[in-house]
């Protein structure tokens, strides 16, 4: 091409991996410079719908803030440094406190980026085996482990998570969720605005419950005030009432139910009367609602973060589930259903319709013995597990994709833990409030210059889907990709020499992937040979390989020959669209995990903690509580050093009900002080009768512009965060999930 020829430009298909709506983007390119991104009308799934956000890419690919290659802290200085010198620092100072203090002594919180992630999905784990630590925290802690640990005791996995059949359900009940801001969350579902609205047009209702009128609320039939935190009184009203007036009906379910008498008993206090005042709705309403739910004839109960980051968060996950079991509509279409997940679903492996459930972990956290769940400790343990001295004492900490400085409850508490570090390593693309604390910053390429495939998403979608994208732009010369610095960290985990060459690593990964397979009893490549498995991958690498061998053996699979037809990655990079894989189907016996081979309505565990929630019935309700809140233009806090996402009205203000305002002085954009036991911060007041009296809300993710970070337009746009005003010594026992709702707080003007 001569110097005067214009460069061609290019369309490239892709996922927007920004958030679990998993839209399909159009990407036009000249060159290395985007000219045009827009929703993927072709898309099987998204059919070219997407939100503000998606636009973002585009800034986000060209931010100069973004981290481009290995940076080294020396002397309170930045400095750029080779990856290699890179790893060579981290082994150096990493190995010999592994050594001198033992495995525990070092730490991982995995941020929710991760899950949005292929590498991550993929590579996380065999760091996490090399490291060996019991100290490993996550943001599912901070906002979604209830509904994980509630699927798990009921269903038998994790992710087994009956999803609302939105498309051809009449009748949805939603709690602490807002769809339309988040397009799903624990549901993948893009243009949950316009779902909502077919579901209107063809005389459905949607009934939303939330201490504010939310965006989703304002669309739905109905919206009910709730008093944050009582949601679990307000549902187990709704299974009183449906025990009390004969509309218990599981239909098709029957046979695979245990527990249902119990439930029954365990009903009988909740009810509609007596819950009335802790919830703030009216026996009437309670009772209607409850026979709406039962008599709509395709009907399902959707219960999202508001209702997992509370105190009772893992009781309400499983209460709404309850629902949809006891009113027939669970694994029914048009209810809830679980997807049949391509690849990498738990509920798709070995013997189907059994398994060996879950059980609470055996380890505890070292100060407060909390335990580990899944295999992570709760996030609110991390600061003091690093400020205690003692056997076990955190002195390292890698953090990945993850902000918790921001994200967790307490957040002036774990800043000033992470100070406290012998060393920190962070693989990230951001110096952020978290990462400026870290000694060694591997940054991993721009989202544009990866691989995707929604892994996780797609267990929890609304309809099976399969959409495989690859990178949009090639990667600089010598930048690592991000598996490639999780592997090469994974070497120096597990005391090996650091210059040894990711690429080592990864075969040992893909043999040991394989090995396990052809050793699971129902998998379709039982008993095959690994080795002729492993070279019908060639010549793949890296995640393609892994996702290959994973859509291979999973429930559409080709298994390698045995079903011809079936799916490959290959077929996947011939569809830039997607593949849909249909409508979700009722999965009942076979999806269950559970060693009964039942839906078990009544775990041990969970109903052991009813009287707690009963006790509660009769707390007093403190004057004000603050609750957080999601915004369209932020999922995460790396979002808000985006100009694209931050600029127009300020979306850190603190929103309160105009009798509030009136009853403490407070006026419309002049700051209002809110404490809480946790700490102090003063924010913008918007007035507005979207809340609910004696409930006000600020978003989270906020608070920027901390010295050493090096955000710009997030500096900007700092605001205030609302981590500094939740406390970190309670959390939901049954998840050891934060508490991030309904904290009670007082209010006074800023003079
Ligand atoms: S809804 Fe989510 S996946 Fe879809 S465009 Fe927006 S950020 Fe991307």
């Amino acid at each position: 091409m001569t110097p005067s020829t214009p460069e061609p430009s290019q369309v490239t298909y892709a996922t927007c991996p920004l958030c679990e709506a998993t839209c399909g983007l159009e990407i036009t390119t000249t060159g290395r410079q985007i000219t045009g991104i827009r929703g993927d009308p072709a898309d099987v799934f998204s059919h070219g719908y997407i939100c503000p956000k998606a636009y973002s890419l585009k800034e986000l690919d060209a931010d100069p803030d973004r981290l481009r290659g290995p940076m080294l802290r020396q002397g309170g200085q930045w400095r750029a440094v080779s990856w290699d010198d890179a790893f060579a620092e981290i082994a150096r100072r990493l190995t010999p406190i592994q050594q001198q203090y033992g495995r525990d002594a070092v730490a991982v919180y995995l941020g929710n980026p991760n899950v949005h992630n292929l590498s991550g999905q993929l590579y996380n784990t065999p760091l996490l085996r090399a490291l060996g630590t019991r100290n490993i925290y996550t943001a599912s802690t901070l906002d979604q482990m209830p509904k994980q640990v509630s699927a798990g005791y009921m269903f038998g996995t994790m992710l087994s998570i009956p999803i609302p059949d939105v498309d051809r359900a009449d009748y949805l009940l939603i709690l602490g969720a807002n769809p339309l801001v988040s397009n799903g969350s624990l549901m993948t579902a893009p243009d949950m605005r316009g779902r909502i609205r077919a579901l209107l047009a063809r005389g459905g209702r949607v009934v939303v419950v939330d201490p504010r009128r939310t965006r989703t609320a304002a669309e739905a039939s109905e919206h009910l005030f709730i008093h944050p935190g009582t949601d679990p009184h307000f549902l187990f009203a709704l299974v009183h009432t449906l025990f009390a007036e004969g509309l218990v009906n599981p239909a098709h379910l029957t046979e695979h139910l245990n527990g249902i008498e119990e439930l029954r008993a365990l009903a009988a206090p909740f009810t509609p009367e007596a819950v009335a005042a802790t919830c703030g709705i009216t026996p009437d309403v309670t009772r209607r609602i409850a026979r709406e739910l039962a008599t709509a004839p395709r009907a399902a109960v959707y219960t999202r973060i508001g209702a997992c980051t509370q105190q009772f968060g893992t009781l309400t996950s499983w209460l709404g589930d309850v629902l949809n079991a006891l009113t027939g509509n669970l694994d029914r279409p048009g209810g809830a259903l679980f997807p049949r997940a391509a690849a990498g679903a738990r509920n798709t492996s070995g013997l189907p319709g059994t398994g060996k459930g879950i059980r609470p972990g055996f380890k505890k956290s070292r100060v407060r013995g909390l335990p580990q769940i899944y295999g992570e400790l709760p996030t609110v343990c991390l600061a003091e597990e690093i400020t205690t001295p003692g056997d076990g004492q955190v002195r390292a900490l890698i953090t990945i994709a993850g902000n918790p400085a921001l994200s967790a409850p307490n957040g002036d508490r774990l800043n000033a833990a992470l100070g406290q570090l012998d060393f920190m390593v962070s693989v990230d693309c951001y110096l952020n409030e978290t990462t400026r604390h870290a000694d060694v910053i591997l940054p991993p390429p721009s989202p544009l210059q990866r691989a995707h495939y929604d892994l996780a998403f797609y267990q929890l979608s609304i309809r099976n889907i399969a959409h495989y994208s690859p990178p949009v732009f090639p990667r600089e010369s010598g930048q690592l990709d991000e598996w490639e610095i999780l592997l090469r960290l994974t070497a120096i985990a597990a005391g090996q020499d650091a210059t040894i060459p990711a690429a080592v690593i990864d075969d040992m990964v893909a043999s040991q992937l394989v090995q396990r397979e052809v050793r699971t009893a129902g998998s379709p490549v039982e008993g095959r040979d690994s080795a002729e498995l492993l070279a019908a991958l060639q010549p793949r690498r890296g995640p393609e390989r892994l996702l290959d061998f994973l859509l291979r053996t999973g429930p559409y699979g080709d298994a390698f020959g045995a079903r011809p037809d079936g799916l490959t990655l290959a077929q996947l990079e011939a569809a830039p669209h997607g593949i849909d894989l249909g409508p979700l189907q009722p999965r009942i016996p076979e999806v269950l995990r559970t060693p009964s081979g039942k839906v078990e309505l009544a775990p041990p565990l969970i109903v052991a903690d009813v009287e707690r929630l009963r006790a509660a019935l009769d707390h007093p309700r403190p004057p004000v509580v603050l609750i957080g809140r999601r915004d369209l233009r932020s999922n995460n806090s790396w979002m808000h050093n985006l100009h694209v996402l931050v600029k127009g009205d300020d979306p850190c203000v603190l929103l309160v009900h105009p009798q509030d305002a009136a009853r403490l002085n407070l006026a419309e954009g002049v700051a209002a002080r809110v404490t809480s036991a946790a700490g102090s911060v003063a924010a913008p007041v918007h007035i507005t009768d979207e809340m609910m009296p004696g409930v006000v809300s600020l978003p989270h993710g906020w608070g920027h512009g901390v010295p050493g970070s090096q955000m710009r337009i997030a500096a900007e746009h700092a605001g205030v965060s609302i981590n500094r005003l939740i406390p970190d010594d309670a959390v939901d026992p049954l998840s050891g999930n934060a508490i991030l709702n309904a904290i009670p707080v007082t209010l006074a003007p800023v003079k």
